[in-house]
């Protein structure tokens, strides 16, 4: 089914889901940042702003008109809702027989995401078959994947650190979803193109105020996407990136990066896909009770690599390779799928704007087999 809504679609929207018993969360402005939060009302959208985005640069700016989706993506992505950064897995308590171990049921509401952009749906994607389709299922994950409601919001721009059109996963959703939006801004006009992806979606779109959708209004949201495909700030030429990053694992360029390199994490917490966790004790001052948490970690920590003698990754050359070899290597060996969606975040929010676009295009160019 598809339909058109006027511009204040998102307050209709807001309100089926509600009703629905949907926690809403989506796109709204904390410390000058576009970041993720319940959303109560459709003002609650970054309404009329836009970001600015390149190699470690982040502003937000004014727009002359009055977008609720007229940015890209900001530091955070839904990750911190499907696999939080903290997570009580366990707790014991001492009992006069010994002790009582009790693994918390995650008590889970309903929660609608909005404006999910392609590249992040693509990257939930990802994670679904990290936690949910290998060996063991990550109850915790599968129960919050379950209790989202997907509403997806289509780029109408791109930024300059954005590349989903040379991964394949945006700017446009294909699947995956349960409601998909094109913001639509021409001549004046403010609508939005509302799909329907599963039958949840269809029971929620057919009860709101839309008119039908005509072939122009098909062609208008396509036009949206084709000007943020044309805007695309960075491409990544990935034809047998596997083969040419693991012949290369030698190659001067590592250490080039980490002469650059901090070894901050920051591109391993704003990553969508990351899913690199470590699991901790955390124990009482009267030793009766203890708790077992697990939290975001990164291969950029030393003690993340550590096995028993030492780590395995003592340099920040080792811990850069690694993540970015994961990414767009061993990770299709893993998974059958790459690691990264092209959302740009690590580029942007990188202190000393490492772009693991240009680090790949240049041990592309000075690749070892065309070096011997
Ligand atoms: S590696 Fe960078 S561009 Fe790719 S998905 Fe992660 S944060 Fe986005
Ligand atoms: S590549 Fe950039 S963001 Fe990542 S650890 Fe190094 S300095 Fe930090």
């Amino acid at each position: 089914m598809t339909k058109v809504a006027g511009s204040d679609c998102v307050h209709f929207l807001l309100n089926a889901l509600q009703k629905r018993g949907y926690t809403c969360i989506g796109p709204t402005i904390r410390d000058a940042a576009i970041v993720y939060d319940e959303i109560r009302s459709e003002q609650d959208l970054p309404i009329g702003y836009t970001d600015e985005q390149d190699g470690g640069t982040y502003r937000l700016k004014k727009r002359s008109d009055q977008a609720r989706f007229g940015y890209t993506v900001g530091p955070q992505s839904w990750k911190q809702y499907l696999f939080p950064p903290s997570t009580l897995l366990m707790t014991a308590r001492r009992t006069s027989d010994g002790f009582e171990a009790a693994s918390p049921i995650d008590n889970v509401r309903p929660h609608a995401f909005i404006g999910v952009r392609p590249c992040d749906l693509n990257a939930i994607a990802i994670q679904d078959r990290t936690f949910l389709k290998g060996t063991y299922i990550d109850r915790t994950y599968q129960k919050r994947r379950e209790a989202a409601f997907i509403v997806v919001v289509n780029c109408g721009q791109a930024g300059r650190t954005c590349f989903c059109v040379s991964m394949e996963s945006g700017p446009m959703a294909r699947s995956g979803y349960d409601l998909a939006l094109t913001e639509i801004l021409e001549s004046g006009r403010h609508e939005f193109l509302v799909e329907t992806g599963s039958e949840r979606g269809e029971e929620v779109a057919a009860e709101l105020p839309f008119r039908s959708a005509t072939e122009e209004d098909g062609h208008a949201a396509q036009r949206m996407v084709d000007r943020a495909v044309h805007q695309m700030g960075r491409t990544m030429d990935t034809s047998g990136i596997k083969e040419l990053l693991y012949r290369n694992m030698e190659h001067p360029r590592w250490d080039n990066v980490a002469a650059r390199c901090l070894s901050c994490a920051n591109c391993t917490m704003v990553c969508p896909t990351c899913f690199c966790s470590s699991v901790e004790e955390v124990t009482d001052l009267t030793d009766d009770h203890t708790e077992r948490w697990r939290r975001w970690d990164s291969c950029f920590t030393a003690d993340h690599s550590y096995i028993h003698g030492g780590s395995v990754r003592p340099t920040t050359l080792s811990r850069y390779r690694q993540w970015m070899t994961h990414k767009l290597a061993t990770w299709i060996d893993q998974f059958q799928t790459s690691g990264c969606v092209g959302c740009g975040r690590c580029i942007t929010w990188c202190p000393v704007a490492i772009d693991i676009t240009e680090e790949v295009r240049v041990i592309r160019e000075t690749d070892g087999a065309k070096r011997h």
